[in-house]
């Protein structure tokens, strides 16, 4: 979809692009937007409805001027610390072979199992930072693999696991702007990371936590754990944020971006309607106002179903 096209505040019909050819479609009744975090913003922008003065400075007509479309983007990053392991063997070692790969490429064609069937984590947990918080604030997802860089590395070629860590209640927020009028063009996305202090607490009060169940506990004392990264010299707060920062990971969970509610920054209305605008509505991930504690995808969907009772009520 290229823009949404407007009479009188009123959204009636849409653009879209086939190859370089524009067809225009009519809405009979209201149109829904649902492009994500990062593209809801985007075709709003394009359509002339967010900060009037950034979208004149890009010769865009302003439909709506809702400063806050595109701000208030949350995420959830992961720090990833890699413990290597001794007396037990991680994939590590059998993805990196090619006899390892053999097998695995085997046992997954005969049996319908193993590394190949696997999902992203198979160990998720969920913890505070600190004990007097009223709700867990961390989320673990613990993987038998280490890398560099995930996707844009060899798994490291010894024994180890990656017990990743995020918070959950990030208080950083970053934000999406279209860089032309062109839909075409992607927006420059800004997401903020750790620019708070309280953030930066937290992702340092996480590594610790992970420290003491690896390093300190009885269950690990077997398999004899070394940190690897960000390593036990690094004992300062700031300091191993800094040296987790070069491996933390987005765990994909943009929001936030079109949020729900009634003040300055709100876009859309507690009926997802987009303020001050007839006949449109947004309805995904990007309406939430604060980041879910927890995978996003599900609370997305709620969304949805809430989102499609509203329209067969109005
Ligand atoms: C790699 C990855 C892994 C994830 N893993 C998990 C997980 O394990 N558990 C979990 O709970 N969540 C997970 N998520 C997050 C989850 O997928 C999202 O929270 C959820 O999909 C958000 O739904 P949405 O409808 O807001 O956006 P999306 O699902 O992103 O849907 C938006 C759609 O709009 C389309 N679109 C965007 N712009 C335009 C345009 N201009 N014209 C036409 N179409 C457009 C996009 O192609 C997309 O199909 C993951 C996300 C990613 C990327």
């Amino acid at each position: 979809m290229q823009k949404i096209n407007f009479e009188n505040k009123k959204a009636v019909s849409v653009n879209y692009l086939k190859g370089d050819k524009k067809f225009t479609v009519k809405a009979n009744k209201e149109i829904i937007l649902s492009a994500g975090s990062i593209g809801s913003p985007q075709i709003l922008q394009t359509s002339g409805i967010g900060e009037s003065s950034k979208l004149k400075n890009l010769g865009l007509e302003i439909v709506n001027d809702l400063k806050g479309v595109g701000k208030n983007l949350q995420d959830h990053l992961m720090f990833r610390p890699v413990y290597k392991v001794k007396n037990i063997k991680t994939l590590n070692k059998k993805i990196n072979s090619v006899f390892g790969k053999l097998l695995i490429g085997l046992e997954y064609v005969f049996a319908r199992r193993g590394p190949m069937t696997m999902g992203a984590s198979q160990l998720c947990g969920f913890a505070k930072s600190d004990e007097n918080r009223e709700t867990p604030n961390l989320q673990f997802h613990i993987q038998p693999i280490s890398t560099d860089k995930l996707g844009g590395a060899n798994l490291h070629d010894f024994n180890a696991f990656t017990p990743t860590v995020a918070n959950i209640r990030p208080t950083s927020r970053g934000e999406i702007n279209i860089i032309s009028s062109d839909s075409r063009d992607n927006p420059k996305i800004k997401m903020n990371y750790l620019s708070t202090e309280e953030d930066r607490k937290v992702a340092a009060d996480g590594i610790k936590l992970i420290r003491k169940i690896v390093m300190e506990t009885d269950e690990f004392k077997k398999y004899e754990p070394e940190e690897f990264r960000p390593g036990a010299h690094i004992q300062d707060g700031e300091e191993i944020v800094k040296a987790c920062s070069h491996y933390a990971q987005t765990i994909f969970h943009p929001v936030g971006t079109c949020k729900m509610g009634n003040d300055n920054d709100a876009v859309v209305s507690d009926e997802l309607k987009v303020h001050g605008i007839n006949n449109l509505r947004v309805i995904d991930a990007s309406i939430m106002p604060n980041i879910t504690s927890g995978n996003t995808n599900a609370p997305t969907i709620m969304i949805a179903e809430k989102g499609a009772d509203m329209i067969l009520n109005s």
